[in-house]
Formats: structure tokens, C-alpha cells, sequence
């Protein structure tokens, strides 16, 4: 616990720093589980099973939490879900936080379709922007992605999004082969024209592993797909540094069936690399130079000539990304968690709700600061498989 008293005795102002020198100071709010969408490579057509409703948080108990992060230097908050406008009075909770002292950066992740009804409200409620998720740009496609709503409404929601000066924008699509792939170079075309940043995030193997007892291969598929000179056995073990008892004991997982959502075959067949859509996009519409995006976390961003807008790429999958990691995760049940591609959290409802002072709740804060792992291990085959993306709060 070296790092933990180092970071008591800085005082409780300072940023939080993890074992390997991060600056922690992004915290991802999930505010529902529950989703207005089923898409393909994230939720069984039924819906995945939800927490009941008395284990998610309240909007006074998450604004608590926001506030304690605030005060331990998080200066970035990102509302998320499932979809978070599913979750009833949503622009309530944004105006709590948005009324939060030390916060600079406060967005919010949406699949877009009910943005249209919020997207005035929530820019006079202190949200800065907003990320949408879009995966294609066909409204006979949407459906097939999607399996509900409609291209329309999300468009709609884009552009309520930015007269109300939800600004920049994010376009965040999971190009995926065979589904949406021929789409990439017309969702980099938006950029030339539109002030988006379109960012195209690498499928993640959340819950890859389930259904298919997959581990072993999957951990050679990403042997393959891992950069060069890159190889898995330099990596360090994960929670090497972790006392064991505590961390045991308050770290859990649980399975699940993750029925009618793509099996892990599937998704490894989809899964389709940056560098794939990177050439795909430059050999038609030339090169992509690299482009300073201040808020755009660890996408590597690039302009093509002229454009108005950037094209990003998160590519936790081919490219390592960990080193500049700076989040943990709130799940909606009040788990909080150091990292979303491995298994492992933290209760923060509990204490909360059995009377835990805010000095006890920092302390869990600081407890999973310190066990947050160098980087993830699916070379390894380790991916998680207790949650999938609408329960971690993608
Ligand atoms: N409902 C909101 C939305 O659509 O943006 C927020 C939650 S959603 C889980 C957040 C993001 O996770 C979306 O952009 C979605 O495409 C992405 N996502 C979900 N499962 C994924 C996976 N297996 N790999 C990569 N991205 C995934």
C-alpha cells in the first residue's frame, strides 16, 4: 500500500495517481444498464439482464460520488449507460453535476436517439458535448445494427446537438466486417464538410469468451493482431501489485448468457483493425494528417486535407493504449471499476448506503486507483466476461 499512503500524505487535492504514474482524473458514470437499443455485437435481442432497480444508484447518490471524485482532482465526467436517456429526469442529474464546483469537462455518450428532446436543456445545464454512437449512415441498415430505432431520430439528435453547441461532437462507430465496413470512407467523407470528430473504435472482446469456450483461441487472435515488435509475454501480471486478501474480497464477477447477441466466433470474424480502415479511407480520399484533438482522450486523430472535422481511432485492440489510460468506471449499481477490459470492481453502494463517511468512500476511490492494472491481457486470453459493454458503461 506504498502508493496509497504516498498519496495521503500529498493531501486529498491533489490528482489521484495510480502505480504506474497516471494521472486518474476521468470518471465514467454509468446511470442505467438498461438500453433503448440491441446492438448486434452488445446486447441479446431480449436485453441483457439488468440490476433491479434498488441496487441503481440514485441521482443523490451518484451526484455524492461525482462530488467526492471532484474533490479527490477527477476533473472530467462522462455520463453514460446502457443508453443514459433512457434513465427518467436525466437532465435533472446532468444539471446536478453540471452544478459541481472543479468540474472542467462534463459529456455525455448517447446512441442519439431521444437527443433531440434533451440537447437544449442539457447545454444550459452545464453539459460541455456529446459523443453518438452511429455505426452506419443507411437508414435500411440501421435496423439490421441497431435492431430498433431509426437513422432519422439520430440524426435529429446530431443536429439538435449542435445548435445547441454540444460541441465538438463525436461520432463514434464500430466498423465491423461484413456488417458496416464498406462505410468507413463515407463516414471519414462526413469530416470533409461537418466540424465531427468521427472516430472509429476497434471491436472489443467484451464477452467474447462467453458461449463458445473460446479463451484459448481468442488469446491466439490477438497474438496475431498485436503490433509488431509487441509481445505478450513482456507484459507484467495483471494486479501484480495487489494486496491479496482485500483485493480478493472486495473485487467480483459474475457470468451470464449472453443469447442472441453475435458468439465469439462471430465477433472475431467482424472484428476488422485501425490500420485496415485507416488504408481503406486514405487510398480514396488521400492522406490523413496527424490532427490535435484536445478532448479526444486516447484516439489518434487525423485531418484530411481541407476537411472541417477530424477522423479518430481507438484501437484498444492493436495498439496499446493502457499507458495513457486516465478513467475508472461507476457501474450503475455503484460497483466502481479500474478497467474496463478485465474483470474486477469495487462496492461502493454498500458503504454508501450503510452510512460511509465521504473520508471512507475516498478511501475506496484511492483503494482502486491503486489496483488499477498496467494494461489489460486478451493476448493472454484474459477478457472479461462478468459484464457485458451496457453494464460496464461503455
Ligand atoms: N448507449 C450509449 C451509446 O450508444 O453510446 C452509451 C453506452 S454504449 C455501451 C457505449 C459505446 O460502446 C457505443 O459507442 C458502442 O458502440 C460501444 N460498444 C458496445 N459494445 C462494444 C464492443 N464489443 N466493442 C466496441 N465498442 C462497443
Amino acid at each position: 500500500m506504498r502508493a496509497l499512503a504516498a498519496q495521503e500524505s500529498i493531501g486529498q487535492h491533489m490528482p489521484l495517481i495510480d502505480s504506474y504514474g497516471r494521472i486518474i482524473d476521468y470518471l465514467r458514470i454509468s446511470v442505467t444498464d438498461r438500453c433503448n437499443f440491441r446492438c448486434v455485437y452488445c446486447m441479446p435481442e431480449a436485453g441483457a439482464p439488468v440490476a433491479p432497480k434498488a441496487d441503481i444508484l440514485t441521482f443523490e447518490e451518484i451526484e455524492r460520488l461525482a462530488r467526492i471524485a471532484v474533490s479527490l482532482g477527477m476533473s472530467k465526467i462522462r455520463l453514460t449507460g446502457g443508453e443514459p436517456l433512457v434513465r427518467r429526469d436525466i437532465d435533472r442529474l446532468v444539471a446536478k453535476i453540471g452544478a459541481l464546483g472543479g468540474l472542467q469537462d462534463l459529456s455525455l455518450t448517447t446512441n442519439g436517439f431521444l437527443l433531440a428532446r434533451y440537447a437544449a436543456g442539457f447545454a444550459a445545464s452545464g453539459l460541455t458535448r456529446v459523443n453518438v454512437s452511429l455505426d452506419t449512415l443507411r437508414p435500411d441498415r440501421f435496423q439490421g445494427l441497431a435492431r430498433r430505432g431509426s437513422l432519422d431520430e439520430v440524426l435529429a439528435g446530431i443536429d439538435a446537438a449542435m445548435a445547441a453547441g454540444l460541441a465538438p461532437l463525436k461520432l463514434n462507430c464500430v466498423a465491423m466486417r461484413g456488417w458496416n465496413d464498406d462505410e468507413v470512407v463515407d463516414f471519414a467523407r462526413l469530416t470533409l464538410e461537418q466540424p465531427f470528430d468521427v472516430r472509429f473504435i476497434e471491436l472489443m472482446p467484451i464477452n467474447w469468451s462467453t458461449g463458445d469456450d473460446s479463451v484459448r483461441e481468442m488469446a491466439g487472435f490477438f497474438a496475431l493482431s498485436a503490433p509488431a515488435g509487441h509481445q505478450s509475454g513482456d507484459r507484467i501480471s495483471l494486479y501484480a501489485n495487489a494486496d491479496a486478501a482485500t483485493f480478493r474480497e472486495a473485487f467480483r464477477s459474475s457470468a451470464q448468457d449472453p443469447a442472441g447477441q453475435l458468439d465469439a466466433a462471430q465477433m472475431r470474424r467482424a472484428f476488422i483493425s485501425t490500420a485496415e480502415i485507416r488504408d481503406r479511407i486514405e487510398s480514396t480520399l488521400g492522406r490523413l494528417e496527424p490532427a490535435e484533438v484536445v478532448t479526444n482522450g486516447p484516439a489518434r486523430s487525423y485531418r484530411l486535407r481541407g476537411a472541417c472535422g477530424t477522423v479518430g481511432f481507438i484501437s484498444q485492440i492493436t495498439n496499446d493504449m493502457c499507458v495513457s489510460c486516465n478513467r475508472l468506471r461507476l457501474t450503475a449499481d455503484g460497483m466502481l471499476r479500474p478497467c474496463l477490459m478485465a474483470d474486477g470492481e469495487v462496492d461502493l453502494r454498500t458503504p454508501l448506503r450503510a452510512g460511509a463517511t465521504d473520508t471512507e468512500i475516498e478511501e475506496l476511490f484511492r483503494l482502486v486507483v491503486f489496483h488499477k492494472p498496467k494494461e489489460h491481457r486478451l493476448e493472454d486470453g484474459m477478457a472479461p466476461v462478468g459484464r457485458n459493454m451496457s453494464q460496464l458503461g461503455g
